[in-house]
Formats: C-alpha cells, structure tokens, sequence
C-alpha cells in the first residue's frame, strides 16, 4: 500500500530510513540491516539521496531491490542538486517504471564548500518546485521535509511554515520532520502549522543517539535543541550506557509523540539496526505497533 494509504489509515506507521553505502563493507553491512529491518515489518523503508558523486545513482537500484526482493513498500529520496529537469525527469521515469510509488521531494543541501544553495541553470532552487513538477506529471505520492525548530537558512520559523504550506499547496500530501529532541517544539509547531492550513500528516524523524560526541553534530548540521534533561540522563550511566540510554530516550519520546496523535514514526537507523530495532520491540511491548509475524525473506547479497 503507498505511504499516503497507510498514514490515512488511522494508525500510525513505523518505518526506517537507509542510505546507500559508499564502500564494499558498508554495503555488506547494510544487507544485514535490510534483514534485520524486514524481520520487524516496516510499512515502508525510505533510502536517501547522495549530496553528488556515485551514490546517487544507487538509491533507486536500492529502493527496487527492497520492493522486489523483500516486498517491503518504498521510497526514494529525490534532491535538486546539480540536475536539470531532464535529468529529474529521468530519474523519476526510473522509479515510476520500476514500480516505485512514493518519492520524498527535496531541494538539498549546497554541496561542502559552498555557502548557499545555487539551482541548476535549468533545474529548481526550491523543493516545492521540484513537488510541483512530480504532481504535474508523475503518478507518485509525495513527501517533503519539516522542521520543527526552524530550517537552518529560514529567515523565521514562521516564514518556513508558509513555504511548508506551498509545499503541500503544490502537490506534497505528506510530510517527515527533521530530527528533534524536544517533543514540545514539535508541538507548538504543529499548532503554528493548523493554524496556517498545514493538514497534510505529520511523521517524526526520530534519531536514536549512540554516543554524548553526536550531540555536538546534531546542533551543528541541524540547530536542534539538545534539552538538558536528555543530556543528564545519556550522561548519567557509564559511557558503554550511553546507545542503551538512547534507545530508552528515543522510546519515551516516540511513545509521547503516539500519544499524541503523531501519524507515523520515522527511525533515522543510520545503517545500524541495533537501536532501531530495540526502539521497535519496547513501543510493540508498550502495545503501540501491532506484532505481525510475517516470515521475513533474505535480502540477496
Ligand atoms: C526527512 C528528511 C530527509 C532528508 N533526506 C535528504 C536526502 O536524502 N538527501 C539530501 O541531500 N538531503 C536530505 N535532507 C536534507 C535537506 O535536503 C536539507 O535540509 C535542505 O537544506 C532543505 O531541503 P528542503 O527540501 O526542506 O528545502 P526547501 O523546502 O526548499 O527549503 C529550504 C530553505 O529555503 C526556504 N524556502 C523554501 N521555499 C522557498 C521559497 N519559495 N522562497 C524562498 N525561500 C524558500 C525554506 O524556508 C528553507 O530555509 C533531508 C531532510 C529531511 C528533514
């Protein structure tokens, strides 16, 4: 079933994101994730889209062997960076006749080294463009990014609110959230976005932390709160505690989120499905996610 079905289907989905590897190990690791992943019954896996270079081309051969082979529902991250329309055009022709039917739509990041986001001459300086051009003329569904303390470049939240609402006003029909870690900035932004005709579903990209070093990066890459509470309790253990006590803060802040009426959540698994998976059996446990005991099939090497 596409994403779009499911997160209108009254309850919430769990999914999983990955990236395509760069090197002969990561890709060996990554199949043993893909089959520790399929083992809990994704409703959909998502695979990003590489800031340039040779992976890029890899996402959608990623997300066909996903679909294919493991009969888990997909989605291909898709970026403006560095293409033209054709070039789009193309990539999205792929995914359609490989019998993909979901697409997160981004603009991207400036490639390392350029301070601002400069468009292809002949491509989109901005996501919701590039979703106005898959609503024109692909039968995909959807997604686009949120953030819910602000993107990095906008020049207030409200305004990035009002392009989140272009974004759904030019075709996006649903939406995942950069990583947080303060439930309550996503609330009050929730209420903000309501408040201006944001409807479509709102996913919470979830980061299970792993080590006290990630925190200083996440502020970094993403000007995310890192609340002070969360900081004491990953420091209060012994440092091999610290991934342990990640995955028990990523399950309470996903159990708040459910509780209150978040559509789907989103693990950012980073490759790794240790965290991801543990995340997975407590909120089953606490009786969030239905148990379904489909048997897995074997990703092929
Ligand atoms: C869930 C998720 C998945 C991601 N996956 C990937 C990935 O696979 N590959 C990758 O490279 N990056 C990925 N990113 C990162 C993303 O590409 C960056 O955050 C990028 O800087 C912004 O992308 P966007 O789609 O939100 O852009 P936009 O929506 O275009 O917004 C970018 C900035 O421009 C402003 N803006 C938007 N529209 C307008 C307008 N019309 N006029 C003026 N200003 C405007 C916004 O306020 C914002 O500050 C992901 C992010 C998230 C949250």
């Amino acid at each position: 079933m596409p994403i779009l079905d499911k997160l209108l289907n009254g309850t919430p989905t769990l999914s999983y994101e990955l990236f395509p590897p760069k090197n002969t190990g990561g890709w060996a690791t990554l199949y043993t994730t893909m089959a520790e992943i399929s083992r809990l019954s994704p409703d959909y896996i998502s695979v990003t889209y590489g800031a340039g270079g040779s992976t890029r081309s890899k996402t959608v051969d990623l997300v066909s062997r996903i679909q294919d082979e493991l009969g888990i529902e997909t989605m291909a991250h898709l970026t403006c960076v560095g293409h033209s329309r054709d070039e789009l055009r193309d990539i999205l022709q792929t995914l359609v006749k490989s019998g993909i039917r979901n697409v997160l739509a981004l603009r991207g990041d400036p490639p390392k080294g350029d301070k601002a986001f400069k468009p292809h001459p002949d491509g989109f300086a901005h996501a919701s463009d590039l979703i106005g051009f898959i609503k024109g003329n692909f039968p995909l569904q959807i997604g686009c990014a949120y953030y819910p303390e602000k993107h990095m470049e906008a020049v207030s939240l409200e305004a990035d609110i009002d392009f989140l609402k272009l974004k759904q006003d030019n075709g996006a029909q649903f939406t995942i959230s950069q990583l947080f870690f303060d439930n309550g900035s996503f609330y009050r932004f929730r209420d903000k976005c309501a408040a201006k005709g944001v409807t479509m579903p709102f996913v919470a990209g979830i980061m299970p932390v792993l080590t006290l070093g990630q925190l200083t990066r996440f502020k970094e890459l993403s000007g995310c709160i890192i609340p002070d509470s969360m900081v004491a309790f990953l420091s209060a253990g012994k440092p091999e505690e610290v991934t342990q006590r990640g995955v028990e803060f990523a399950t309470t802040q996903c159990q708040d989120l459910l509780k209150n009426g978040i559509a789907g959540i989103h693990l950012y698994s980073l490759n790794q499905s240790q965290s991801s998976s543990r995340i997975t059996e407590n909120l089953r446990k606490l009786g969030h996610f239905p148990v379904t005991p489909e048997a897995p099939k074997a990703a092929k090497a």
